[in-house]
């Protein structure tokens, strides 16, 4: 099974599937790849980075299973075909476009659109990373019209208030499916 986090940037979507692996067996996650160069800190292991040439080229030969340029900063992101040798179920963390093209090839899907407590304490939390105030802006921007979109596009919709809080619901998510799957035979 796929299961997709997907919600605006800023509202800890990393942070609640951090705490998924953690309490949640049998879940694999998707390592993205990117032509976002690494950020200062960030782990080696966070994307594939790649320059465009090669995520062109990857993606020419078939192998993204969806990806998507974020209007806010121009990079491209994508998800690779995930090989048949992945235990469990499939964990992906992305943005909005790229989980709605995963739904639209894989309809069984599940798609968990995480939503922050307020819009006010999402453009807090984008403040909060030192970022630029031009590059905030456009992130508020994109981030509003993910906040309108994605709930009626989703499964389920949890909200971001207290990050235990958040990945225990979307713990019972994915154990409410998997049971729903084990019962029908699938
Ligand atoms: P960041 O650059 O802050 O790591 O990620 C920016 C956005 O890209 C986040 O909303 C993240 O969820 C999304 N993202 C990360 N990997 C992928 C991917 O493989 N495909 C898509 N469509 N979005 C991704």
């Amino acid at each position: 099974m796929i299961f997709i986090i997907s919600g605006p940037g800023g509202v800890g979507k990393g942070t609640v599937v951090t705490r998924l692996l953690d309490h949640v067996p049998d879940l694999g996650l998707s390592r993205s790849w990117t032509t976002r160069p690494r950020r200062p800190g960030e782990a080696e292991d966070a994307y594939v980075f790649v320059d465009r040439d090669r995520f062109d080229a990857h993606r020419r030969a078939g192998g993204f299973l969806e990806w998507n340029e974020l209007p806010s900063n121009g990079q491209l992101y994508g998800t690779p075909v995930p090989g048949s040798d992945h235990p469990g179920d499939l964990l992906l963390e992305i943005e909005l476009n790229g989980a709605r093209q995963v739904k639209e090839r894989h309809p069984d899907a599940v798609m968990i659109f995480v939503l922050p407590p307020s819009r006010q304490a999402l453009e807090d939390r984008l403040r909060g990373r030192g970022d630029d105030e031009e590059s905030v802006v456009r992130r508020l921007r994109l981030g509003a019209h993910e906040m309108d979109v994605g709930p009626g596009l989703a499964d389920h919709v949890v909200v971001n208030d207290d990050v235990d809080q958040a990945a225990a619901r979307v713990a019972d998510i994915i154990r409410g499916r998997r049971d729903g799957r084990s019962r029908s035979g699938a």
